[in-house]
Protein backbone atom coordinates (compact mmCIF):
# COMPACT_ATOMS: atom_id res chain seq x y z
CA UNK A 1 0.00 0.00 0.00
CA UNK A 2 1.15 3.03 -0.47
CA UNK A 3 0.44 6.65 -0.49
CA UNK A 4 -2.93 8.82 1.64
CA UNK A 5 -6.08 10.19 1.09
CA UNK A 6 -7.34 6.63 0.26
CA UNK A 7 -5.46 5.72 -2.68
CA UNK A 8 -4.02 2.41 -2.63
CA UNK A 9 -1.75 0.73 -4.78
CA UNK A 10 -0.47 -3.10 -5.11
CA UNK A 11 0.74 -5.75 -7.65
CA UNK A 12 -2.60 -7.48 -7.63
CA UNK A 13 -6.22 -6.74 -6.51
CA UNK A 14 -8.65 -9.56 -4.82
CA UNK A 15 -12.14 -8.49 -5.47
CA UNK A 16 -14.42 -10.07 -2.84
CA UNK A 17 -14.17 -12.21 0.17
CA UNK A 18 -16.37 -15.16 -0.13
CA UNK A 19 -13.95 -18.50 -0.02
CA UNK A 20 -12.76 -18.18 -3.13
CA UNK A 21 -11.72 -14.14 -2.84
CA UNK A 22 -9.79 -15.12 0.25
CA UNK A 23 -8.10 -17.90 -0.71
CA UNK A 24 -6.96 -15.83 -3.31
CA UNK A 25 -5.31 -13.55 -1.34
CA UNK A 26 -4.32 -15.42 1.32
CA UNK A 27 -2.43 -17.89 -1.39
CA UNK A 28 -0.86 -14.62 -3.14
CA UNK A 29 0.68 -12.99 -0.15
CA UNK A 30 1.78 -16.55 1.39
CA UNK A 31 3.72 -16.35 -2.14
CA UNK A 32 5.14 -13.06 -1.74
CA UNK A 33 3.11 -11.04 -3.80
CA UNK A 34 2.20 -7.01 -2.71
CA UNK A 35 -1.64 -8.22 -1.91
CA UNK A 36 -4.84 -6.07 -1.72
CA UNK A 37 -7.80 -7.49 -0.92
CA UNK A 38 -11.08 -5.37 -1.44
CA UNK A 39 -14.00 -7.08 0.10
CA UNK A 40 -16.89 -5.97 2.52
CA UNK A 41 -18.17 -8.15 5.16
CA UNK A 42 -19.60 -11.64 4.03
CA UNK A 43 -23.48 -11.97 3.44
CA UNK A 44 -24.86 -14.30 6.34
CA UNK A 45 -24.55 -17.81 5.07
CA UNK A 46 -25.65 -21.15 6.52
CA UNK A 47 -24.71 -23.44 4.25
CA UNK A 48 -21.97 -25.98 4.64
CA UNK A 49 -19.33 -27.30 1.96
CA UNK A 50 -17.86 -30.64 1.74
CA UNK A 51 -14.37 -28.86 1.03
CA UNK A 52 -12.89 -32.51 -0.75
CA UNK A 53 -9.16 -33.85 -0.19
CA UNK A 54 -7.29 -31.80 -2.48
CA UNK A 55 -8.56 -28.51 -1.32
CA UNK A 56 -8.11 -29.27 2.98
CA UNK A 57 -4.44 -30.23 1.38
CA UNK A 58 -4.80 -26.76 -0.16
CA UNK A 59 -5.96 -24.77 3.07
CA UNK A 60 -3.49 -26.72 5.50
CA UNK A 61 -0.27 -25.42 3.39
CA UNK A 62 -1.63 -22.13 3.58
CA UNK A 63 -2.20 -22.47 7.39
CA UNK A 64 -5.53 -21.99 7.64
CA UNK A 65 -6.98 -25.75 8.25
CA UNK A 66 -5.82 -25.81 11.78
CA UNK A 67 -8.69 -23.51 12.67
CA UNK A 68 -11.34 -25.28 10.23
CA UNK A 69 -10.48 -28.71 11.79
CA UNK A 70 -12.58 -28.68 15.34
CA UNK A 71 -15.51 -27.60 13.01
CA UNK A 72 -15.04 -29.68 10.36
CA UNK A 73 -16.73 -33.50 9.84
CA UNK A 74 -14.52 -36.12 7.86
CA UNK A 75 -16.65 -37.51 5.05
CA UNK A 76 -15.60 -41.62 5.11
CA UNK A 77 -18.19 -43.36 2.72
CA UNK A 78 -20.61 -41.25 0.61
CA UNK A 79 -23.62 -43.49 0.30
CA UNK A 80 -26.22 -43.38 -3.07
CA UNK A 81 -29.29 -44.74 -2.59
CA UNK A 82 -32.13 -44.45 -5.51
CA UNK A 83 -35.30 -43.28 -3.79
CA UNK A 84 -37.02 -42.63 -7.47
CA UNK A 85 -40.44 -44.69 -7.94
CA UNK A 86 -39.35 -45.58 -11.18
CA UNK A 87 -39.28 -48.53 -13.11
CA UNK A 88 -35.76 -48.93 -13.71
CA UNK A 89 -33.92 -48.12 -10.52
CA UNK A 90 -30.15 -48.38 -9.52
CA UNK A 91 -29.03 -50.58 -6.95
CA UNK A 92 -27.60 -48.58 -3.60
CA UNK A 93 -24.04 -47.91 -4.10
CA UNK A 94 -21.67 -47.20 -1.06
CA UNK A 95 -17.88 -45.41 -2.17
CA UNK A 96 -15.99 -45.98 1.07
CA UNK A 97 -12.48 -43.55 1.37
CA UNK A 98 -10.36 -46.21 3.19
CA UNK A 99 -11.00 -48.19 -0.84
CA UNK A 100 -8.45 -45.84 -2.34
CA UNK A 101 -6.13 -45.57 0.50
CA UNK A 102 -7.79 -42.32 1.88
CA UNK A 103 -8.96 -41.20 5.36
CA UNK A 104 -11.80 -39.65 4.05
CA UNK A 105 -12.87 -38.05 1.01
CA UNK A 106 -12.98 -34.72 2.59
CA UNK A 107 -14.34 -32.61 5.30
CA UNK A 108 -17.97 -30.44 5.76
CA UNK A 109 -17.51 -27.36 7.17
CA UNK A 110 -20.62 -24.93 7.84
CA UNK A 111 -19.45 -22.14 5.36
CA UNK A 112 -19.70 -19.54 8.66
CA UNK A 113 -16.76 -21.52 10.16
CA UNK A 114 -14.38 -21.72 6.66
CA UNK A 115 -14.45 -17.93 6.22
CA UNK A 116 -13.63 -16.69 9.61
CA UNK A 117 -10.65 -19.10 9.87
CA UNK A 118 -9.80 -17.49 6.26
CA UNK A 119 -10.10 -13.89 7.91
CA UNK A 120 -7.38 -15.17 10.80
CA UNK A 121 -5.20 -16.47 8.37
CA UNK A 122 -5.74 -13.25 6.17
CA UNK A 123 -5.07 -11.11 9.00
CA UNK A 124 -1.67 -13.12 9.96
CA UNK A 125 -0.42 -11.95 6.56
CA UNK A 126 0.95 -8.83 5.02
CA UNK A 127 -2.03 -8.37 2.78
CA UNK A 128 -4.23 -4.79 2.71
CA UNK A 129 -7.95 -5.22 3.38
CA UNK A 130 -10.17 -2.90 2.62
CA UNK A 131 -13.69 -3.85 3.80
CA UNK A 132 -15.58 -2.08 1.62
CA UNK A 133 -17.28 -3.03 -2.35
CA UNK A 134 -15.65 -2.21 -5.43
CA UNK A 135 -17.99 0.27 -7.33
CA UNK A 136 -16.27 0.11 -10.51
CA UNK A 137 -13.61 -1.96 -12.42
CA UNK A 138 -11.63 -0.15 -15.56
CA UNK A 139 -8.75 -1.69 -16.98
CA UNK A 140 -5.90 -0.36 -19.36
CA UNK A 141 -2.85 -1.13 -21.11
CA UNK A 142 -0.62 -1.03 -18.23
CA UNK A 143 -2.91 -1.90 -14.86
CA UNK A 144 -6.25 -1.95 -13.28
CA UNK A 145 -7.98 1.22 -11.34
CA UNK A 146 -11.05 -0.27 -8.66
CA UNK A 147 -13.26 2.79 -7.94
CA UNK A 148 -13.87 2.49 -3.73
CA UNK A 149 -16.66 4.42 -2.00
CA UNK A 150 -14.36 6.73 -0.69
CA UNK A 151 -11.14 6.78 -3.00
CA UNK A 152 -9.72 4.06 -5.24
CA UNK A 153 -6.89 1.49 -5.86
CA UNK A 154 -4.51 0.56 -8.73
CA UNK A 155 -3.31 -2.61 -9.40
CA UNK A 156 -1.29 -4.45 -12.59
CA UNK A 157 -3.97 -7.31 -12.32
CA UNK A 158 -7.40 -8.00 -10.32
CA UNK A 159 -8.95 -11.04 -9.55
CA UNK A 160 -12.49 -10.98 -9.87
CA UNK A 161 -14.25 -13.03 -6.81
CA UNK A 162 -16.86 -11.26 -6.59
CA UNK A 163 -19.62 -13.99 -7.49
CA UNK A 164 -21.91 -15.23 -9.58
CA UNK A 165 -23.17 -11.56 -10.63
CA UNK A 166 -19.91 -10.36 -10.86
CA UNK A 167 -18.97 -6.57 -11.25
CA UNK A 168 -15.52 -7.74 -12.96
CA UNK A 169 -16.67 -10.45 -15.10
CA UNK A 170 -18.76 -7.76 -16.89
CA UNK A 171 -15.96 -4.81 -16.72
CA UNK A 172 -13.70 -7.18 -18.50
CA UNK A 173 -16.60 -7.62 -21.30
CA UNK A 174 -16.61 -11.70 -20.53
CA UNK A 175 -20.22 -13.01 -21.19
CA UNK A 176 -21.36 -16.31 -20.28
CA UNK A 177 -23.45 -19.88 -21.33
CA UNK A 178 -25.99 -19.92 -18.84
CA UNK A 179 -28.93 -22.39 -18.17
CA UNK A 180 -31.65 -22.93 -15.30
CA UNK A 181 -32.91 -25.67 -14.35
CA UNK A 182 -36.30 -26.31 -12.77
CA UNK A 183 -35.49 -26.78 -9.55
CA UNK A 184 -34.43 -24.90 -6.26
CA UNK A 185 -32.26 -25.93 -3.31
CA UNK A 186 -33.52 -26.36 0.37
CA UNK A 187 -30.78 -26.19 2.49
CA UNK A 188 -30.37 -26.24 6.19
CA UNK A 189 -28.36 -27.61 9.07
CA UNK A 190 -30.24 -30.39 11.92
CA UNK A 191 -29.32 -32.68 14.84
CA UNK A 192 -30.18 -35.90 15.10
CA UNK A 193 -30.47 -39.10 17.27
CA UNK A 194 -28.48 -41.05 15.73
CA UNK A 195 -25.13 -41.43 14.19
CA UNK A 196 -24.24 -40.80 11.08
CA UNK A 197 -20.53 -42.83 11.24
CA UNK A 198 -18.97 -40.40 9.22
CA UNK A 199 -21.22 -41.56 6.19
CA UNK A 200 -22.95 -38.66 3.68
CA UNK A 201 -26.21 -40.39 2.22
CA UNK A 202 -27.50 -39.02 -1.19
CA UNK A 203 -31.34 -39.76 -1.93
CA UNK A 204 -31.59 -39.91 -5.84
CA UNK A 205 -35.29 -38.47 -6.29
CA UNK A 206 -37.32 -37.50 -9.07
CA UNK A 207 -36.57 -33.64 -8.33
CA UNK A 208 -33.17 -34.12 -7.75
CA UNK A 209 -31.30 -35.38 -4.77
CA UNK A 210 -31.32 -35.14 -1.45
CA UNK A 211 -28.03 -35.20 0.45
CA UNK A 212 -27.43 -35.44 4.18
CA UNK A 213 -23.90 -34.49 4.52
CA UNK A 214 -22.55 -35.17 8.15
CA UNK A 215 -21.27 -32.03 10.12
CA UNK A 216 -19.27 -32.71 14.04
CA UNK A 217 -21.26 -34.71 16.36
CA UNK A 218 -24.99 -35.79 15.87
CA UNK A 219 -25.74 -33.07 13.34
CA UNK A 220 -25.54 -32.83 9.77
CA UNK A 221 -26.67 -30.67 6.80
CA UNK A 222 -29.29 -31.24 4.05
CA UNK A 223 -28.79 -30.42 1.00
CA UNK A 224 -32.68 -30.90 -0.77
CA UNK A 225 -33.04 -30.26 -4.58
CA UNK A 226 -37.18 -30.03 -5.26
CA UNK A 227 -39.28 -28.35 -7.35
CA UNK A 228 -39.66 -24.37 -7.21
CA UNK A 229 -43.05 -24.50 -5.74
CA UNK A 230 -42.47 -27.74 -3.40
CA UNK A 231 -39.21 -25.72 -2.37
CA UNK A 232 -41.44 -22.93 -1.05
CA UNK A 233 -44.09 -24.70 0.64
CA UNK A 234 -41.45 -26.85 2.86
CA UNK A 235 -39.63 -23.50 3.44
CA UNK A 236 -42.92 -22.02 4.86
CA UNK A 237 -43.32 -24.64 7.39
CA UNK A 238 -42.46 -24.41 10.70
CA UNK A 239 -39.26 -26.49 12.14
CA UNK A 240 -41.41 -29.06 14.15
CA UNK A 241 -43.15 -29.57 10.73
CA UNK A 242 -40.12 -29.69 8.55
CA UNK A 243 -38.41 -31.57 10.50
CA UNK A 244 -40.74 -34.55 10.09
CA UNK A 245 -40.73 -33.88 6.60
CA UNK A 246 -37.40 -34.49 6.70
CA UNK A 247 -36.75 -37.71 8.74
CA UNK A 248 -39.61 -39.00 6.46
CA UNK A 249 -37.76 -38.57 3.19
CA UNK A 250 -34.43 -39.79 5.10
CA UNK A 251 -36.36 -43.11 5.98
CA UNK A 252 -35.89 -42.34 9.58
CA UNK A 253 -31.55 -43.46 8.65
CA UNK A 254 -30.53 -40.97 11.56
CA UNK A 255 -33.49 -41.33 13.71
CA UNK A 256 -35.75 -38.14 14.80
CA UNK A 257 -34.35 -34.58 13.68
CA UNK A 258 -34.47 -31.37 14.96
CA UNK A 259 -34.27 -28.30 12.36
CA UNK A 260 -32.36 -25.26 13.56
CA UNK A 261 -32.71 -22.13 12.29
CA UNK A 262 -31.12 -21.06 8.99
CA UNK A 263 -32.68 -21.77 6.24
CA UNK A 264 -31.38 -21.37 2.69
CA UNK A 265 -33.10 -21.42 -0.75
CA UNK A 266 -31.01 -21.27 -3.88
CA UNK A 267 -32.49 -21.86 -7.73
CA UNK A 268 -30.54 -23.91 -9.35
CA UNK A 269 -28.44 -22.85 -12.77
CA UNK A 270 -25.36 -23.82 -14.72
CA UNK A 271 -23.08 -20.70 -16.06
CA UNK A 272 -19.30 -20.92 -17.09
CA UNK A 273 -17.93 -17.52 -18.35
CA UNK A 274 -16.68 -17.43 -22.09
CA UNK A 275 -13.05 -16.90 -20.39
CA UNK A 276 -11.22 -17.09 -17.87
CA UNK A 277 -9.41 -13.98 -17.76
CA UNK A 278 -9.48 -10.42 -20.33
CA UNK A 279 -7.59 -7.31 -20.13
CA UNK A 280 -5.89 -7.70 -17.04
CA UNK A 281 -8.83 -9.30 -14.88
CA UNK A 282 -8.74 -12.72 -13.97
CA UNK A 283 -11.91 -14.91 -12.95
CA UNK A 284 -11.93 -17.26 -9.75
CA UNK A 285 -14.95 -19.09 -8.50
CA UNK A 286 -18.65 -18.58 -8.92
CA UNK A 287 -17.20 -15.16 -11.09
CA UNK A 288 -16.04 -18.02 -13.33
CA UNK A 289 -18.25 -20.63 -12.88
CA UNK A 290 -21.75 -21.89 -10.99
CA UNK A 291 -22.43 -25.36 -10.96
CA UNK A 292 -25.67 -26.95 -9.25
CA UNK A 293 -24.94 -28.93 -5.80
CA UNK A 294 -24.62 -31.71 -6.81
CA UNK A 295 -21.14 -34.23 -6.44
CA UNK A 296 -19.58 -31.00 -3.82
CA UNK A 297 -17.84 -29.59 -6.93
CA UNK A 298 -18.49 -25.66 -6.99
CA UNK A 299 -16.15 -24.68 -4.59
CA UNK A 300 -14.14 -27.09 -4.37
CA UNK A 301 -13.33 -26.07 -8.47
CA UNK A 302 -12.98 -22.53 -7.15
CA UNK A 303 -10.37 -23.08 -4.80
CA UNK A 304 -8.43 -24.68 -7.74
CA UNK A 305 -9.08 -21.38 -9.71
CA UNK A 306 -7.58 -19.99 -6.95
CA UNK A 307 -4.72 -22.16 -6.54
CA UNK A 308 -3.65 -22.37 -10.01
CA UNK A 309 -3.63 -18.68 -10.39
CA UNK A 310 -1.89 -17.66 -7.11
CA UNK A 311 1.17 -20.31 -8.94
CA UNK A 312 0.90 -18.44 -11.91
CA UNK A 313 1.33 -15.07 -10.72
CA UNK A 314 3.74 -15.99 -7.91
CA UNK A 315 5.98 -18.06 -10.89
CA UNK A 316 6.22 -14.19 -12.89
CA UNK A 317 6.95 -12.84 -9.52
CA UNK A 318 10.34 -14.68 -8.95
CA UNK A 319 11.20 -13.89 -12.66
CA UNK A 320 9.90 -10.06 -12.57
CA UNK A 321 7.26 -10.49 -14.61
CA UNK A 322 3.84 -8.70 -15.16
CA UNK A 323 1.12 -10.90 -13.28
CA UNK A 324 -1.20 -9.17 -15.90
CA UNK A 325 0.44 -9.98 -19.31
CA UNK A 326 -1.65 -11.44 -21.72
CA UNK A 327 0.48 -14.53 -21.68
CA UNK A 328 -0.24 -15.16 -18.23
CA UNK A 329 -4.05 -14.70 -18.87
CA UNK A 330 -3.97 -17.13 -21.37
CA UNK A 331 -2.05 -20.01 -19.61
CA UNK A 332 -5.11 -19.83 -16.79
CA UNK A 333 -7.24 -19.84 -19.17
CA UNK A 334 -6.09 -22.60 -20.47
CA UNK A 335 -5.51 -24.44 -17.35
CA UNK A 336 -8.80 -23.78 -16.16
CA UNK A 337 -10.89 -24.80 -19.07
CA UNK A 338 -10.84 -28.83 -19.39
CA UNK A 339 -11.41 -29.17 -15.29
CA UNK A 340 -14.31 -26.85 -15.62
CA UNK A 341 -15.69 -28.68 -18.58
CA UNK A 342 -15.56 -31.61 -17.04
CA UNK A 343 -17.19 -31.09 -13.92
CA UNK A 344 -19.73 -29.31 -15.50
CA UNK A 345 -20.83 -32.14 -18.25
CA UNK A 346 -20.52 -34.89 -14.96
CA UNK A 347 -23.04 -32.50 -12.86
CA UNK A 348 -25.40 -31.96 -15.86
CA UNK A 349 -25.96 -35.36 -16.83
CA UNK A 350 -26.06 -36.79 -13.65
CA UNK A 351 -28.78 -34.21 -12.46
CA UNK A 352 -30.71 -34.51 -16.00
CA UNK A 353 -30.80 -38.20 -15.96
CA UNK A 354 -33.04 -37.59 -12.67
CA UNK A 355 -34.78 -34.99 -14.14
CA UNK A 356 -36.23 -36.96 -17.18
CA UNK A 357 -38.83 -39.29 -18.01
CA UNK A 358 -36.47 -40.77 -20.91
CA UNK A 359 -36.17 -44.56 -19.99
CA UNK A 360 -32.87 -45.03 -22.15
CA UNK A 361 -31.41 -41.82 -20.30
CA UNK A 362 -32.17 -43.75 -16.65
CA UNK A 363 -31.04 -46.70 -18.11
CA UNK A 364 -27.64 -45.27 -18.40
CA UNK A 365 -27.60 -43.52 -15.03
CA UNK A 366 -28.57 -46.91 -13.52
CA UNK A 367 -26.10 -49.11 -15.44
CA UNK A 368 -23.63 -46.57 -14.50
CA UNK A 369 -24.09 -46.90 -10.79
CA UNK A 370 -24.35 -50.50 -11.22
CA UNK A 371 -21.20 -51.01 -12.71
CA UNK A 372 -19.60 -48.86 -10.60
CA UNK A 373 -21.00 -51.05 -7.65
CA UNK A 374 -19.69 -54.28 -9.19
CA UNK A 375 -16.30 -53.28 -10.75
CA UNK A 376 -13.96 -52.28 -8.49
CA UNK A 377 -11.41 -50.48 -10.56
CA UNK A 378 -13.82 -48.31 -12.29
CA UNK A 379 -15.43 -47.78 -8.62
CA UNK A 380 -12.29 -46.74 -7.09
CA UNK A 381 -11.08 -45.02 -10.45
CA UNK A 382 -14.29 -42.91 -10.15
CA UNK A 383 -13.52 -42.42 -6.69
CA UNK A 384 -9.78 -41.13 -6.96
CA UNK A 385 -11.24 -38.90 -10.16
CA UNK A 386 -13.72 -36.96 -7.94
CA UNK A 387 -11.21 -36.02 -5.53
CA UNK A 388 -8.27 -35.56 -7.29
CA UNK A 389 -8.69 -34.90 -10.65
CA UNK A 390 -6.42 -35.94 -13.41
CA UNK A 391 -6.61 -31.97 -15.32
CA UNK A 392 -6.01 -30.37 -12.55
CA UNK A 393 -3.27 -30.33 -9.55
CA UNK A 394 -2.03 -26.79 -8.91
CA UNK A 395 0.65 -26.76 -6.37
CA UNK A 396 -1.21 -26.30 -3.48
CA UNK A 397 -3.40 -28.78 -3.93
CA UNK A 398 -0.39 -31.22 -3.46
CA UNK A 399 1.22 -29.77 -0.58
CA UNK A 400 3.50 -27.88 -1.91
CA UNK A 401 3.54 -23.76 -1.40
CA UNK A 402 2.70 -21.74 -4.65
C1 LIG B 1 -26.90 -25.16 -1.71
C2 LIG B 1 -25.45 -25.13 -2.08
C3 LIG B 1 -24.58 -26.07 -1.54
C4 LIG B 1 -23.24 -26.07 -1.92
N1 LIG B 1 -22.40 -27.04 -1.42
C5 LIG B 1 -21.12 -27.11 -1.86
C6 LIG B 1 -20.23 -28.13 -1.40
O1 LIG B 1 -20.60 -28.97 -0.57
N2 LIG B 1 -18.96 -28.15 -1.89
C7 LIG B 1 -18.53 -27.24 -2.81
O2 LIG B 1 -17.37 -27.31 -3.23
N3 LIG B 1 -19.33 -26.24 -3.23
C8 LIG B 1 -20.61 -26.16 -2.79
N4 LIG B 1 -21.43 -25.16 -3.23
C9 LIG B 1 -20.87 -24.11 -4.10
C10 LIG B 1 -20.22 -23.03 -3.22
O3 LIG B 1 -21.10 -22.60 -2.23
C11 LIG B 1 -19.79 -21.86 -4.10
O4 LIG B 1 -18.97 -22.35 -5.13
C12 LIG B 1 -19.02 -20.83 -3.31
O5 LIG B 1 -19.77 -20.28 -2.28
C13 LIG B 1 -18.58 -19.72 -4.23
O6 LIG B 1 -17.66 -18.93 -3.54
P1 LIG B 1 -17.13 -17.59 -4.19
O7 LIG B 1 -16.14 -17.04 -3.23
O8 LIG B 1 -16.74 -17.81 -5.60
O9 LIG B 1 -18.44 -16.68 -4.28
P2 LIG B 1 -19.33 -16.02 -3.13
O10 LIG B 1 -19.36 -16.89 -1.94
O11 LIG B 1 -20.63 -15.66 -3.79
O12 LIG B 1 -18.54 -14.70 -2.72
C14 LIG B 1 -18.53 -13.57 -3.53
C15 LIG B 1 -18.21 -12.40 -2.61
O13 LIG B 1 -17.99 -11.26 -3.42
C16 LIG B 1 -18.53 -10.16 -2.76
N5 LIG B 1 -18.78 -9.11 -3.76
C17 LIG B 1 -19.77 -9.04 -4.69
N6 LIG B 1 -19.66 -7.91 -5.40
C18 LIG B 1 -18.56 -7.25 -4.93
C19 LIG B 1 -17.92 -6.02 -5.23
N7 LIG B 1 -18.39 -5.21 -6.21
N8 LIG B 1 -16.82 -5.67 -4.56
C20 LIG B 1 -16.31 -6.46 -3.57
N9 LIG B 1 -16.89 -7.63 -3.21
C21 LIG B 1 -18.00 -8.01 -3.90
C22 LIG B 1 -19.78 -10.67 -2.08
O14 LIG B 1 -20.13 -9.84 -0.97
C23 LIG B 1 -19.34 -12.05 -1.64
O15 LIG B 1 -18.82 -12.04 -0.32
C24 LIG B 1 -22.77 -25.13 -2.84
C25 LIG B 1 -23.64 -24.16 -3.38
C26 LIG B 1 -24.98 -24.17 -3.02
C27 LIG B 1 -25.92 -23.15 -3.62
Amino acid sequence: MSGAENHFTAEVAVIGGGPAGLVSAIALAAGGVDTLLIAPPPPDDHRTTALLAGSVTALATLGAWEACRPHAAPLKTIRIVDATKRLIRAPEVTFAAAEIGLEAFGYNIENRHLIAALHVRAAELKLTHITAAAAAVVSDADGVTVALPDGQARARLAVGADGARSLCRAAAGIGTHRRSYPQTALTLNLAHDRPHHDTSTEFHTESGPFTLVPLPGQRSSLVWVLDPASAVEFGAKSDTELSVEVERRAHSLLGKMNVEPGRGVFPLAIETADAFARGRIALVGEAAHVVPPIGAQGLNLGLRDAATLAELIADARRQNLDPGAPGLLARYDAQRRADTLSRRIAVDLLNRSLLTDFIPAQGVRCLSLYLADRIGPLRRALMREGVTPAASQPRLMRGEMV
